[in-house]
């Protein structure tokens, strides 16, 4: 059985009642990191909501197969196709080749995600293992009449598809007029390179032969090649940025129209930035906050999910230290309560169905969060409060299953004082043993004495 989920397609500009296209399977397609840096906590806001997506389809009864690619060759400085290609500037900055470049921070990134309780995609694509597959789209795009040679590489010809700039209503009359002096050898200027050949003067680490001779391909022809290859030609859900329509996927879907007549995906998604201190964060621009700067500062990473998790992931969302303190209080606060609930028993339906009513609905994190708030007060018994947060917590991803206070917590000299009371009570010493936990609660703790023996908690 599944439950019917309402998602927000930039495509149409509208919500969408949601049907996989194939049978219960739901093929998701991300766009992964370009790894030439580590990703800053914008990147990860963008992916902590592809992973509520994927969890929230899990939850509302669909098979989920979820392809991220890592663009690991041919984003070039500028999305204008000119520049130097990121991978290559970054291995010039460090000295490292352009290969550890990519494996470097491909492995960094891995990392941050599954420090934040971010799913593994099914499968993770490369776009240097995927060279063949890029070059016989360019064929096919080629074969259709859709492409022309200049001196540096193979473009696109945007003026030959009457809707090009659909998926971001882009003014595509003003764009070229607006850019005529600027051509080059380019017929338009919203055309694109999907085959880049080397410079001459320049010797390039990551290069590869093909018909238009030795070079790389264009950023925007590995995700069409891959995710067709992964997912079909015509697949459910695409996943980006909010930077991505106007060029990434734009011209994604170019591609596919002119090889498969298709517009790529059903559903296009796209994440609001995170902004810090009312400015973007970006990573070329240097300057940014890493998951690792978090950290640092004695953060929990999952602190900054939840931070994540307490707007809409259309809205805008500013980053401050005030909130990550907000957000660690309130994590710990649920942590805490869930941990004394002691073992689950059996989930309350009413709040599942209300949670589920809420991420459901355009994946609406806040306002699912504020009926977890609102089961925490409730007057439900611990242990069915415990299994509701728990199948709540399948959506939410706050490991609050496997989550202890940390041992280093306690201090030793309460961890102390809790066994001469323990032996206080073993001598039936009762006036001695009240004593010493008075000390304890001085101290800002708490004991429970449960069949396991006192279990002590921070008050
Ligand atoms: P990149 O590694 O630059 O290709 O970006 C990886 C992902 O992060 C892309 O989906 C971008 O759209 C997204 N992104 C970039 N900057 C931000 C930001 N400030 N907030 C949220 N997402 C971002
Ligand atoms: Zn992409």
């Amino acid at each position: 059985m599944t439950t019917p989920v309402r998602l927000y397609d930039t495509w149409t500009r509208s919500l969408r009642e949601f049907a996989p296209l194939r049978g219960s399977e739901v093929g998701l397609y991300s766009c992964g990191p370009t790894v030439y840096d580590y990703a800053h906590i914008g990147n990860l806001r963008t992916y902590i909501f592809v992973d509520i997506l994927r969890r929230t389809l899990a939850f509302a009864g669909y098979q989920v197969k979820h392809v991220m690619n890592i663009t690991d060759v041919g984003h070039l400085t500028s999305d204008a196709d000119t520049g130097e290609d990121k991978i290559e500037a970054g291995s010039r900055r460090t000295g490292k080749t352009a290969w550890e470049i990519a494996e470097l921070f491909t492995e960094a990134f891995r990392d941050d995600l599954r420090k934040l309780n971010i799913l593994d995609p099914n499968i993770w694509c490369k776009a240097t293992d995927h060279i063949p597959e890029q070059i016989a789209f360019i064929q096919c795009i080629d074969a259709k009449g859709f492409a022309y040679r200049t001196s540096d590489g193979i473009y696109f010809d945007t003026s030959k598809l009457s809707d090009y700039g659909y998926l971001a209503r882009l003014d595509v009359a003003g764009l070229r007029a607006g850019a005529r002096v600027d051509l080059g050898e380019k017929r338009n200027a919203t055309d694109f390179a999907l085959w880049k050949l080397s410079p001459q003067d320049q010797q390039r680490q990551m290069e590869w032969p093909s018909p238009w001779g030795v070079g790389f391909p264009g950023w925007h022809i590995e995700c069409s090649a891959m995710s067709v290859k992964y997912l079909g030609t015509f697949f459910d859900i695409h996943t980006g940025g909010e930077d991505h329509p106007p060029v990434h996927h734009t011209n994604e879907v170019a591609q596919t129209e002119a090889c498969h007549g298709t517009r790529l995906a059903n559903f296009w998604m796209h994440g609001t930035f995170l902004q810090l201190d009312d400015s973007k964060m970006s990573k070329s621009a240097g300057g940014f906050l890493r998951l690792q700067s978090l950290i640092d500062k004695k953060y929990d990473p999952l602190a900054y999910r939840f931070f994540c998790l307490g707007a809409h992931y259309r809205a805008r969302l500013n980053f401050s230290w005030e909130a990550m303190d907000g957000a660690t209080t309130a994590l710990n606060r649920l942590r805490a309560a869930a941990h004394q609930w002691g073992e689950p028993g059996q989930a309350d339906p009413a709040t599942l169905d209300m949670f589920t009513a809420q991420v459901v609905d355009d994946l609406n994190m806040p306002r699912a969060l504020a009926v977890v708030w609102d089961l925490v007060r409730s007057d439900l018994s611990p242990a069915t409060k415990k299994a509701t947060l728990l199948r709540a917590d399948e959506v939410l991803g706050l490991g609050l299953a496997e989550w202890q206070p940390a041992a280093e917590e306690v201090p030793a000299f309460v961890t102390e004082l809790v066994a001469a009371r323990q032996q206080a009570r073993a001598e039936r010493r009762w006036k001695d043993a009240d004593a010493i936990r008075a000390q304890v609660t001085e101290a800002g703790f708490s004991i429970e004495d449960t069949p396991e023996g006192p279990r002590v908690r921070a008050l």
